[in-house]
């Protein structure tokens, strides 16, 4: 091949290489957009639904979580949720999710909204109430026990260690409820 000819092929490949590299096929408005997170705040926190305690990465933007997704530095799921803790966001935003309380009467057909403190005077009320009434200080044949059978507790994988510490606290300890659990997979 002639001098000349070799120089003219290396320009077109050159500028046939340059297509790929420099000249991109994309329209200003795609060379603009962003992900959905960018300039979005990051929050560390723990997934509610199991005792793994995989780590989340919680998205804010204007005082709002946008997206929820596994924590890549976390030595416990490295970026990584089952199909559960994939779910958090829909968990957290959600407009089918209660934000008030409901009460529904006894042999009522329909619920009612009440305030916050309404619905916790009338907890406190009747587990005082039915303490009072099945509390059972000794057994027949004369031993100790200081319980009662009349009040369960059941506790959500949602709640934290800090929250079951007090619920044991305050219902083993305190009250003497014996029927104390938790639906948490340890
Ligand atoms: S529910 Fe799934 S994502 Fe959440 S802590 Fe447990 S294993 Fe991890």
């Amino acid at each position: 091949m002639q001098k000349e000819q070799i120089s003219l092929s290396q320009t077109i490949i050159s500028q046939m290489m340059q297509i790929g590299s420099s000249v991109q096929p994309f329209s200003k408005e795609s060379r603009e957009k962003t992900s959905r997170i960018h300039n979005a705040k990051v929050v560390h926190s723990v997934c509610p639904y199991c005792a793994v305690g995989c780590s989340l990465d919680v998205y804010v933007k204007d005082g709002r979580v946008i997206d929820i997704e596994g924590n890549a530095d976390s030595p416990i799921n490295r970026g990584t949720l089952c199909p559960k803790g994939s779910a958090t966001f829909q968990y957290t935003v959600n407009p089918s999710r209660l934000t008030q309380v409901l009460y529904r009467a006894p042999y009522s057909d329909h619920w009612e909204v009440k305030s916050l403190d309404w619905a916790v005077e009338q907890i406190a009320q009747r587990v005082k109430k039915t303490r009072d009434e099945t509390f059972v200080q000794s057994l027949p044949d004369g031993r100790e026990v200081n319980h009662t059978l009349g009040i369960a507790t059941l506790g959500g994988a949602t709640l934290d260690i800090e929250e079951n510490y007090v619920i044991k606290k305050l219902f083993s300890g305190g009250l003497g409820v014996v029927s104390i659990e938790n639906q948490a997979r340890i």
